[in-house]
């Protein structure tokens, strides 16, 4: 089984010459379409055995829990590869939260346990891997700690010169001493992620790969977050998969990866998506409930991953929302710290951002979309060790139980 990609837009579908542009015809973000007819179940299962015969190998694509899935993503020649043996991470079961939730199953599928403590790692081995093919010498990102940190070590093992543009003041210490590690430049911003971002298209440089997730090539690992995860599960198909959403790059890649493994014939169903959103960052929640398009807000909540108030991937989050009868719903910074703090009791632990998923199980429980006999998964999405200012605070906080 080899999937082919045609490179195109994600609203007109026109055709798309270059990847490092937005379309020409209409503005909106970039996808890899896939075009592979469907295949018989007998051969998907035949493909995914050998995916996981793959673990046993010792060669470092086969290592990596993205690579492994090489078939279903753009083709990039193998010597260009810049791996560090990401989307190897754990599905932790926590049958006790789940009872005190009230659904039958809950699970915890930790991305945070990659190379550099984020799910970012999973699309930036695709991203840099492709910019590295293509001969760039320098990687730029904006990004609230995780991207740059990510970059930053990718662009370091390949060689090539990472520069991060940063909002001042609202990225916690650990992610920014973490980039530094790598060798990463950082260029402080005013503002939040947003004007990080605006700076940055600003900026365009013209021999600088963009690795935010408006870089096609990021989502395509990301989406092997649903491969992983369906594997993890022996290819049982959760009823919800909820994920934090910011920019919302990695709830649009999940997405994108369960619809292409329906279309493949490795599942015959898909699972609902919901994203949680932060109460003062919440755009994405406003117009999914509303119907509306994107009103841009400026961002406040202490779950610094997620502070976006632009989200530029919202036509695609939306898309697949809608695809799979999805829900939006966003929680107070409150109902994060709580969460948190049950998340690190369960010997789990994860940074706010994260923890955010748990709160909104809680809501969407409450307003019953979440249905009592429903098999939960929440993605976690950065480690715990991330954020130690929110550890230590959330640890001192008698209000907000475990
Ligand atoms: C980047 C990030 C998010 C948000 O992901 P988007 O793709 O921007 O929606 C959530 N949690 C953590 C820990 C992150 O690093
Ligand atoms: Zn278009």
């Amino acid at each position: 089984m080899i999937a082919t990609f045609e490179l195109r837009c994600s609203g007109c579908a026109t055709p798309a010459q270059r990847h490092d542009a937005p379309c020409a015809a209409c503005g909106e973000l970039l996808e890899f379409a896939l075009r592979t007819e469907a295949c018989d179940p007998g051969a998907a299962r035949e493909y995914a055995a050998m995916v996981a015969a793959r673990r046993a190998n010792t060669t470092s694509l086969d290592r990596s829990g993205i690579w492994r899935w090489r078939e279903l993503l753009p083709q990039i020649p193998h010597d260009a590869i810049v791996t560090l043996a990401e989307g190897n991470v754990p599905l932790y079961d926590v049958p006790k939260i789940a009872a005190r939730e009230g659904v039958a199953a809950l699970a915890f599928f930790h991305l945070g346990m990659n190379p550099t403590g984020s799910f970012k790692d999973l699309g930036m081995t695709v991203a840099i891997s492709a910019a590295r093919a293509e001969g760039a010498t320098r990687a730029i990102c904006a990004s609230t700690g995780n991207t740059a940190s990510s970059m930053a070590a990718y662009a370091a093992r390949a060689g090539m010169e990472a520069y991060a543009l940063v909002p001042r003041g609202k990225i916690s210490g650990a992610k920014l001493a973490q980039m530094r590690d790598y060798g990463v430049r950082v260029v402080e911003v005013e503002g939040s992620f947003d004007d990080a971002l605006a700076a940055l298209t600003a900026r365009a440089e013209a021999d600088a790969a963009v690795v935010n997730s408006i870089n096609p090539y990021r989502l395509e690992g990301q989406k092997c977050t649903a491969f992983a995860l369906l594997e993890a599960r022996s290819w049982r198909v959760p009823d919800w998969v909820v994920v934090p959403g910011g920019n919302l790059g990695n709830s649009s890649a999940i997405g994108k990866g369960f619809r292409e493994a329906l279309a493949l014939g490795l599942i015959d169903r898909i699972p609902r998506i919901a994203v949680v959103q932060a109460e003062g960052a919440a755009p994405f929640v406003q117009l999914y409930r509303s119907g509306r398009d994107l009103v841009p807000i400026v961002p406040h909540t202490i779950a610094s991953a997620i502070a976006v108030g632009a989200p530029r991937s919202w036509r695609k989050a939306r898309a697949e929302l809608d695809a799979s009868h999805g829900a939006a719903v966003s929680v107070t910074d409150d109902e994060i710290d709580a969460a948190k703090k049950r998340i690190g009791a369960a010997g789990i632990g994860c940074e706010p951002a994260s923890a955010a998923t748990l709160a909104g199980i809680a809501r969407l429980r409450a307003e019953g979309s979440i249905a009592e006999n429903d098999d939960v998964v929440a993605v976690l999405t950065g480690h715990v060790l991330k954020d130690s200012d929110a550890s230590l605070r959330v640890a001192d906080r008698s209000d907000v139980g475990a």
